[in-house]
C-alpha cells in the first residue's frame, strides 16, 4: 500500500462483483488511502456490492440506474449528504443486447443502439454534470473503453461505435472541465472475463488470440487496470487529461507477429 490517495475521497460506479474492473480500480484507491463511495444498479446487485464495500471500509453505498437521470439526480443528492466534495469519479458501466454483440453490426436495431449509446456514452457524461459540482478543487475522472472503438473486432459490433463516441466525451469533457482543474480521461482496457464481456460472442476465442499476440503474452487482470487507474486518479497524472491510455499488454501496437509465433 501506499499514500499516492490519501484525503481523497471517490465515487466508484459499476461495481457488480469481485471480477468487475470497478473492483480492481476500487482495490488499487483504497490501498492508498482513498475514501470511497459505491453506486449499484438495481436491488439484486446490492447485496453483492455492501459486503465488498465493506472490505475497503466503505458504508456509502448508493443506487443508481444511468438509463434514469432522476435516478442520477439522486444519486449526487444522496452523496452530498455524506460528502460535501468529491475528488474523483470511475464510471465502470456498459451495456448492449447481447442478442446484438453477434451477428452483424450492420443488423443492429435503433432501439438498442440509442439504449447502448444512452447507458454506455451518455451516462459519463451526466455523471460529470454533476459531479462537476462537488469537484471544487478539481478532480479526476475515469471511463473503461476498448481497442474495439478503433479497430473491428469480432461481435464487439454497436458496443464498438459506443465506445467510439465515448472516447470522443472524454476529449470534449477534458476541454469543458480542464479550466476548472477536472482531468477526464479513459483507460482502454484488454479483454477481461467479467459479467459484461460474457455477453460478447466468441469472448473466449478473443482472450486467447489476445494472450498469444500482444507483446506481453499474456492478458491483462483487474489489478493491472487498477494501478494505470490510480496513475490517472491520483495526483501523479496531474498533467494528462483528455487520454485513452491502452492498458492491454501492448496489443494494441501489433500489427503482425513475425513467422515464429505460437499457432492460434
Ligand atoms: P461488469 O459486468 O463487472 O460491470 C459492468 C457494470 O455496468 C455492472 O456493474 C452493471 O451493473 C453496470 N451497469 C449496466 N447498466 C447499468 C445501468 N443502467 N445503470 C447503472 N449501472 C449499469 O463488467 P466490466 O467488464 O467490469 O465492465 C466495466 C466497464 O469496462 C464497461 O464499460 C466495459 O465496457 C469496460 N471494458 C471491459 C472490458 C472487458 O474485457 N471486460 C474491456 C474493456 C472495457
Amino acid at each position: 500500500s501506499n499514500n499516492l490517495m490519501a484525503g481523497k475521497r471517490g465515487l466508484i460506479m459499476g461495481l457488480a462483483n469481485d471480477k468487475s474492473i470497478a473492483w480492481g480500480i476500487a482495490r488499487a484507491c483504497a490501498n492508498a488511502g482513498a475514501e470511497l463511495a459505491f453506486s449499484y444498479q438495481g436491488d439484486a446487485l446490492k447485496k453483492r456490492v455492501d459486503p465488498l464495500a465493506a472490505e475497503l471500509g466503505s458504508t456509502i453505498v448508493l443506487p443508481c440506474d444511468v438509463g434514469n437521470m432522476a435516478s442520477v439526480d439522486q444519486l449526487f443528492v444522496d452523496l452530498g449528504t455524506h460528502w460535501d466534495s468529491l475528488d474523483f469519479v470511475v464510471h465502470a458501466i456498459g451495456f448492449s443486447d447481447k442478442n446484438e454483440l453477434r451477428g452483424r453490426y450492420v443488423d443492429t436495431s435503433r432501439d438498442n443502439f440509442l439504449m447502448t449509446m444512452d447507458i454506455s456514452v451518455y451516462s459519463f457524461t451526466a455523471v460529470m454534470q454533476r459531479a462537476e459540482k462537488m469537484m471544487g478543487e478539481g478532480g479526476s475522472a475515469l471511463t473503461l473503453t476498448y481497442y474495439g472503438a478503433e479497430q473491428v473486432m469480432p461481435h464487439y459490433n454497436v458496443m464498438g461505435v459506443a465506445k467510439a463516441a465515448l472516447e470522443a466525451s472524454v476529449k470534449y469533457m477534458a476541454e469543458d472541465l480542464g479550466k476548472d482543474g477536472i482531468r477526464v480521461n479513459a483507460i482502454s482496457a484488454g479483454p477481461i472475463k467479467t459479467l459484461a464481456a460474457s455477453g460478447i460472442g466468441d469472448f473466449r476465442y478473443i482472450l486467447k488470440w489476445n494472450e498469444l499476440n500482444s507483446p506481453l503474452r499474456r492478458n491483462v487482470t483487474i489489478d493491472d487496470v487498477g494501478r494505470s487507474a490510480l496513475y490517472l486518479l491520483s495526483d501523479l497524472g496531474s498533467g494528462v487529461t483528455g487520454e485513452t491510455l491502452h492498458v492491454d499488454a501492448g496489443y494494441h501496437i501489433v500489427g503482425m507477429k513475425a513467422v515464429d509465433a505460437p499457432d492460434i
